[in-house]
């Protein structure tokens, strides 16, 4: 492909740090590059503590293991999302009560939460979609009227917020991820924000499978050992020390991305105006971190003619997300209730390549070849 669909970036002192690490003679989890990335996170979105994981996918598991899943327990979350999403809870014996994505946007529509829950709901897992905030405000007020845990997917909303607050930072727990695909990368990994201070001591022991090492490393215990279930959640130094000079990056990547992203609605937005396809949409209450950029399709036959157009130029544009109600995990279980916008964002929905490198000769090439294809009058 002449324009892939993502690449992974070098923003500076990344090789430099790995080497750092290396030479500092620890490369294990927790050395001194974590401690950084906890800072950082902690100081500038104000997260009451920040924990690395080596996925956000072990974020959410982390999260189900804090908030105590029992079989049975019903937690609400989108359909229009990631597997791992659900997986995390699954794992824990819970049942997935799918909600629909709204109308104007695929995050989770917070007005068809409330019939959902029942007395055995524990929690609601938003998913901020392309680091767009979900309505938190309804879906904060629901989870205090009923007694309900918020575990934030934040997995695309590094420096995204909810009315000025950070995304991750107003549920209970926030899951973060730093897969090569997202803003800030470190190739695999990820973050949890815990804000609930309840989950704070207890969520350094699961970390650490499932002792009380951080403590004792503190020197606030004399021995460590086996206190609680737990897993190997932590990452090596190798990643953290990556993952660090992209923190120290950030500004520039967010901007760099704000750049690309604004030339692709200046070269698109005319389609939206004639009501050929959606763009992005972002409520008032909502930032853009330029995590995404992606059309929104009247029909399947009309994306597919337009991946087909760009993909005979070499560029990969995808779709993702199979409604997971309906995916062949889970389908079986699923009560039968149409998730009409779920359905039709995983029919009409289409990313189109975004990464910090991409350059301004290739968003038009991209911008170009849509509005041909458009044009030529294929979609009618
Ligand atoms: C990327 C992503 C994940 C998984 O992140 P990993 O770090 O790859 O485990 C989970 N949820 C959403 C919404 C994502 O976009």
């Amino acid at each position: 492909m002449k324009i892939p669909f993502n690449r992974p970036f070098l923003t500076g002192k990344e090789t430099r740090y790995i080497e750092e690490a290396v030479a500092s003679g620890k490369i294990s989890g927790d050395g001194m590059f974590t401690q950084k990335c906890h800072q950082f996170f902690e100081e500038k979105f104000n997260f009451g503590k920040a924990l690395l994981t080596t996925s956000c996918t072990d974020a959410l598991e982390m999260a189900a293991l804090l908030i105590n899943v029992q079989p049975g327990d019903e937690i609400i979350m989108p359909s229009y999302t990631f597997v791992s999403t659900a997986n995390a809870f699954v794992l824990r014996g819970a049942k997935i009560i799918f909600a629909d994505s709204s109308a104007e946007n695929p995050n989770i529509d917070a007005h068809k939460i409330e019939a959902l829950i029942t007395p055995k709901t524990k929690a609601i897992v938003p998913v901020h979609y392309a680091g767009v905030a979900c309505n938190m405000e309804e879906i904060l007020d629901l989870s205090k009227h009923f007694k309900l845990f918020v575990i934030e997917d934040a997995a695309q909303a590094i420096d995204s917020y909810f009315n000025g607050k950070p995304l991750g930072g107003l549920g209970d727990l926030g899951a973060f991820s730093f897969h090569e695909t997202k803003n800030v990368i470190a190739g695999e990994g990820g973050l949890l924000a815990i804000n609930n201070p309840k989950f704070m001591q207890r969520s350094e022991i699961i970390r650490e499978k499932g002792t009380n090492r951080s403590a004792f490393f503190r020197g606030e215990v004399d021995k460590y050992g086996w206190v609680d279930i737990g897993s190997s959640f932590l990452p090596s130094e190798v990643i953290a020390a990556f993952l660090f000079a992209q923190l120290e990056n950030l500004e520039k990547i967010q901007k760099k991305r704000r750049q690309i992203w604004d030339r692709y609605q200046e070269g698109l937005q005319h389609l939206a105006d004639k009501g050929i396809v959606r763009l992005p949409f972002i409520p008032d209450y909502a930032s853009n971190n330029a995590h995404m950029f992606y059309l929104v399709f009247e029909k399947m036959e009309q994306r597919t003619k337009v991946i087909n157009a760009l993909k005979a130029k070499g560029i990969l544009a995808v779709f993702h997300y199979l409604s997971l109600h309906k995916s062949k995990y889970f389908g079986s279980q699923y009560n039968g209730e149409e998730l009409k916008w779920s359905d039709h964002y995983t029919e009409c929905l289409l990313r189109l390549p975004m990464f910090y490198d991409l350059t301004t000769d290739e968003v038009d090439l991209i911008i170009d070849t849509i509005n041909q294809t458009i044009d030529a009058k294929v979609l009618v």
